[in-house]
């Protein structure tokens, strides 16, 4: 059964990814209540309705029920069981049990691992005796790595991104100091692995099973937050298909139904080990909204919606450039060096405030190939920064 326009979608999370979500769902004519508990976010800025509440609070999660036909998320961390009371009375794309899988490092990695799906060699850290008696530490497949995972990377299983949560050690007294940085919270720690690069995979899946992925995307980072997108990524054809293979299997696993993120590694011998998991649309495929036909947005309101998903082809190549709030240091950019270019996309979040680290907004350049597209983006940035 499908949502008509007309209707009133609900979105758990007020940030760019909801804002983006928004647009795209009124450009086809649905309505959009955003639960949020802040105020003049991105999100809640161009919505139909704002329900000022936690994402737990019973009577927001109950108005958001009875008068939305489905619900959606844009924010990792929305308590799973929230999504499992509201799908009671509506429709709830991607579903709770996917959500707690992919909020939870823990849960991520176990599942990833038990399926058979490569990723970096870890351990779970639940408490301090696990690092001085690894002995008796949850660890997958080879025990015999704990040792082996130095110098490594402590990531907190729950709340972190943009590289905030995490801390690199080199040995067992650096890594108890970290995780007492963790407040002794649940902790896996990851072997850190020389990268040949990084890529992700934007998948979709409908209801019925139908499943698209959008063309990879190259990534490159900069103090752990996403810096530049390159589309397509430039990799050989087999890590490419073996990249969009992986992620639809991922999405059939979880029995996803939604559009999900699939961060990989690639490593010198073009193996591909899995990163992590987004159960929402993300950063890396920001580039869809002016480089394919159909945006990751636009295909997130289709699947709620339980319409047929939209075509992921790529009309060129595109390389997307985030705007961090480091930009505003000066004073507003100076944005006549970004749409001097008549190629060149602008999109910007409507955040009141600047800070540190803070994605601001992205520019995305269009054009007949990544090396013109990247040497456009490289020139724009420098003219940003000086
Ligand atoms: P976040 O949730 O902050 O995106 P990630 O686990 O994706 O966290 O880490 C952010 C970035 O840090 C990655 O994209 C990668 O560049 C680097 N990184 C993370 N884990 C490893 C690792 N095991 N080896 C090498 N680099 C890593
Ligand atoms: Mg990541």
């Amino acid at each position: 059964m499908s949502i008509k326009p007309g209707a009133m979608l609900g979105l758990l999370g007020g940030g760019q990814l909801g804002r983006m979500f928004t647009m795209a769902a009124q450009s086809m004519g649905y309505r959009v209540t955003v639960l949020d508990p802040a105020d003049g976010g991105p999100a809640s800025s161009v919505a139909d309705r704002h329900l000022h509440a936690d994402y737990l609070d019973s009577d927001a999660l109950r108005e958001l029920g009875s008068t939305c036909a489905g619900v959606t998320t844009e924010f990792e961390n929305v308590p799973a069981e929230s999504l499992r009371t509201l799908a009671e009375p509506c429709v709830v794309s991607p579903a709770a049990s996917s959500v707690a899988v992919a909020q939870n490092r823990i849960l991520e990695k176990n599942f990833l691992a038990a399926n058979g799906f490569g990723v970096a060699p870890y351990a779970v850290i639940q408490n301090s005796s696990n690092i001085h008696n690894p002995d008796g530490i949850i660890q997958q497949k080879r025990p015999e790595l704990f040792p082996g995972l130095f110098p490594g990377i402590l990531k907190i299983s729950r709340f972190g991104y943009d590289g905030k949560g995490q801390a690199r050690v080199s040995n067992p007294a650096e890594l108890d100091t970290a995780f007492i940085g963790m407040n002794r919270e649940p902790c896996v720690l990851e072997k850190l692995l020389p990268l040949e690069s990084e890529v992700s995979v934007i998948v979709s899946r409908g209801f019925d099973g139908e499943v698209a992925t959008f063309p990879v995307s190259e990534n490159q980072h900069r103090d752990g937050i996403l810096d530049t997108s390159i589309i397509p990524a430039r990799a050989s054809p087999a890590i490419i298909q073996n990249a969009r293979d992986i992620a639809v299997r991922v999405a059939e696993k979880l029995d996803y139904r939604g559009v999900l993120c699939v961060e990989f590694f690639v490593l010198a011998d073009g193996r591909l080990l899995v990163n992590e998991i987004a159960p929402r649309p993300h950063n890396s495929g920001h580039y869809s909204i002016d480089a394919c036909v159909t945006s990751q947005f636009e295909q997130q309101v289709r699947i709620l919606c339980g319409m047929p998903l939209g075509s992921t082809a790529m009309h060129g190549a595109a390389v997307m450039v985030n705007l961090l709030g480091d930009l505003w240091q000066g004073g507003e950019p100076k944005w006549e060096q970004v749409l001097r270019h008549p190629c060149v996309k602008l999109h910007l979040y409507g955040k009141l405030e600047a800070r540190h680290g803070r994605k601001m907004g992205h520019y995305t350049v269009l054009a007949e190939s990544t090396e013109a597209a990247l040497q456009l983006a490289l020139e724009i940035k420098q003219s940003l920064e000086c």
